[in-house]
């Protein structure tokens, strides 16, 4: 069997490789505490659900413009103006299987062979690979100072013929980092100078803690043309905890988005359409549900904090917003995958090495499980880690004895 280049350059997705193990466990009774997961627990808005069912319900589930109904553009254009304080028509937006198949249409609409695109470390896993599936190159810029702030200068100095693109994810998959205003209006700034696209992958910006709210990328534009390089990317899945659906979309200008229809039109026909009524049903319907995820992460935020910070050793940055945390373990070990591998087998805790968002040294652990899983999970990494806890510690029934320390 001889696959393609292609084929053999990318890698599995580890966050989706990690449900799978997580879930192998489980069904062998093992007890294990899921913190690398990436989405919320709670249910669908009962608004996209019975949206949902309705359609299914006729039976008259058809093709439908590879771009997205008008129902659900309409619902996207009013949420825009709602939440972006930006007019934009039915033609510049683009409805896709979620906001990885919008980000992964706009690479290939924008991407030349050896084209660069730069986003700044920590990243989400998904972005190398996604732009070397568009034939393009991955550029990484890694905050100098030890935060997960990037600097425009940062940016700026890698910056070459060969740049095409810059992705600022806000607030952050996996260090929960919200980027600046400051920051924001310069980096807008800055790609309207030098003509690059600026990719906003918006997914995570409504669930933003102490009363704070995301900078809004549209504020410091100039340049609302169509011609126009800044480029937002939105999403059900993580504000209405609706991943299963597979609805995102990518708000551009004309010209991009014909592209993206075009290209998208040869690979899916567009997303489901009862999935689209879906995410119609969402962004119409009640919007309370979005508050109280926001209020439940942002107290089991809190408990992780807190619970973290109780390690010696281990640095923690609080995230301002997402359900992701992203300490810094290496004072424990170095290499993030083998302390994963470690956590994993000797106290059945799931948690994502920092490696695969290009940090190592850290591990990624979600706070969107249930409270008691977060501290337990927390708990369960001490015991594994720190030399003074006590020498066992039981698990359900099972008595787990620490010899390796
Ligand atoms: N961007 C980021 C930063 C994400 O974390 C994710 C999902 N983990 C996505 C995009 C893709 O989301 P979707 O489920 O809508 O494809």
């Amino acid at each position: 069997m001889s696959l393609s280049q292609l084929a053999r350059s990318i890698k599995e997705s580890p966050t989706l490789k990690l449900n799978e193990t997580a879930a192998r466990l489980r069904d062998k009774g093992e007890p294990v505490i899921h913190l690398g997961g990436g989405e919320p627990k709670s249910k669908s808005p009962i608004d996209a659900v019975v949206n949902c069912a309705t359609q299914l319900n006729s039976g008259d589930v058809k093709y439908a413009p590879a771009d997205g109904i008008p129902a659900l553009k309409k619902a996207i254009i009013r949420y825009t103006e709602e939440h972006y304080n930006k007019l934009v028509g039915p033609d510049n937006i683009v409805a896709s299987s979620g906001a990885k198949h919008a980000i992964m249409g706009l690479l290939y609409a924008l991407l030349d062979p050896k084209d660069e695109v730069i986003f700044p470390a920590p990243y989400w896993v998904s972005y190398p690979e996604m732009v070397k599936l568009a034939g393009g190159v991955p550029v990484v810029v890694t905050p100098e100072d030890g935060t997960f702030h990037p600097t425009v200068e940062e940016i700026a100095e890698v910056v070459g013929s060969y740049t095409k693109a810059i992705i600022l994810n806000s607030p952050n998959n996996p260090c929960g980092v919200m980027y600046s205003k400051e920051f924001i209006a310069e980096m807008v700034e800055f790609c309207e100078k030098k003509s690059l696209y600026l990719i906003m992958d918006d997914l995570y910006n409504r669930l933003v803690f102490e009363g704070k709210t995301a900078p809004n990328c549209y504020e410091f534009a100039r340049d609302h043309t169509e011609h126009s390089k800044l480029v937002v990317v939105q999403g059900v899945s993580k504000m209405y905890a609706m991943t299963g659906f597979r609805i995102g979309w990518a708000i551009a200008n004309k010209e991009i988005c014909e592209a993206m229809t075009n290209i998208q039109s040869h690979q899916t026909s567009g997303p489901a359409t009862v999935s689209q009524w879906a995410a119609v049903g969402a962004l119409n319907g009640l919007q309370s549900s979005i508050e109280s995820l926001r209020l439940t992460l942002e107290n089991n935020r809190n408990v992780m904090v807190e619970r973290l910070r109780a390690f010696d050793g281990v640095k923690v940055t609080k995230p301002d917003g997402t359900f992701y945390c992203f300490p810094d373990f290496s004072a424990y070990m170095r290499d993030s995958q083998q302390l994963a591998e470690f956590l994993l087998e000797k106290v059945r805790v799931v948690t994502v090495p920092g490696k695969e968002f290009g940090m190592d040294g850290h591990l990624r652990l979600s706070f969107c499980g249930t409270i008691k899983d977060t501290m337990e999970g927390i708990e369960r990494i001490k015991w594994a880690l720190d030399p003074n806890a006590p020498n066992e510690l039981y698990l359900g029934e099972r008595k787990l004895v620490r010899d390796w320390l």
